[in-house]
């Protein structure tokens, strides 16, 4: 799943990309992907791209005269920057990863795709980014909230670290994997409890989500367009690498799966070499 910093990088691209040109037409192939009906698709033919910016883990491609078009990419959702397209003829409703297209007027354009078939996309075409459910909860963004907001924020809920510091309403666009990294960089358990976390400890883990965040946003912005996949992450620690070695100290790195997921973490560098028990994930399901 694209999470900030992946989103930040596409937000990045079309900022570089897409800015100052106009849209010929957007086109929804998807229909469930789309949820607003008002305004219409058809409102931003015309309109020109003035910005893209990000909202946790929500891109708003931002036209003149007050009009967003909002993308929560969810699970499986990228967006593709096509130079050109390879037919005029507008997409046809139907079961094709395409869900929404956005021509520009110099051929140029942007597919907002989907894999798989379990279609979780959302786009919204709004006048307002705060209508949008998602991002009127959104918590503050955790690369800018300074350590009495990040402390605030966590503390607000009580829970295991790893499912508050994923909470979009505690900080906005830290997901399962940059979690992962986040507290293994702050070298605590993904169980730890936060109603129990030390000033120092909330201390360390402020300064590890904005480095590790921080770091993984310049590296996605250094990627060229092409090479901008969703699935294409570098300087992961612990994530998605359950039995390589820890590189900071050597350990195997061990996993906690759920039904949907899982996690990643080191035992010597975050749980004091003790492997998390497996009876003890049904409290961070869900
Ligand atoms: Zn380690």
């Amino acid at each position: 799943m694209p999470e900030l910093p992946e989103v930040e990088a596409l937000a990045g691209y079309l900022r570089q990309r897409a800015v100052g040109r106009r849209v010929d037409r957007l086109e929804v192939a998807a229909i469930s992907a789309l949820k607003t009906y008002d305004p219409p698709p058809t409102a931003a033919t015309g309109r020109t791209v003035v910005d893209a910016r990000r909202h946790g883990k929500f891109l708003d491609v931002v036209f003149d005269g007050d009009l967003h078009l909002v993308v929560h990419l969810a699970r499986a959702g990228w967006l593709h920057y096509r130079e050109a397209f390879p037919s005029a003829t507008p997409l046809r409703p139907g079961k094709g990863p395409i869900a929404v297209r956005v021509r520009l007027d110099d051929g140029s354009g942007f597919d907002l795709t989907e894999a798989g078939t379990q279609k979780k996309l959302a786009a919204y075409l709004v006048t307002d980014p705060t209508a949008v459910p998602g991002v009127a909860k959104l918590g503050p963004d955790p690369l800018t909230a300074d350590l009495p907001t990040f402390t605030e924020r966590l503390r607000s809920r009580r829970g295991r670290v790893k499912l508050v510091l994923t909470d979009q309403a505690v900080l906005a666009g830290v997901g399962n994997a940059y979690s992962d990294e986040i507290l293994h960089a702050a070298k605590l358990s993904p169980y730890a409890l936060t109603d129990r976390l030390t000033d120092d400890q909330l201390a360390a883990l402020h300064a590890a989500t904005r480095q590790v965040l921080g770091d993984a946003v310049a590296r996605s912005l250094g990627q060229r367009a092409a090479e901008l996949k969703g699935e294409k992450r570098s300087g992961l620690k612990v994530h998605a690498r359950t039995g390589l070695p820890c590189p900071v100290c050597g350990d195997t790195v061990r996993e906690v799966s759920f039904s949907d997921s899982s996690l990643q973490y080191c035992p010597t560098c975050q749980t004091g070499g003790k492997p998390l028990a497996d009876r003890r994930l049904s409290r961070l399901v869900r």
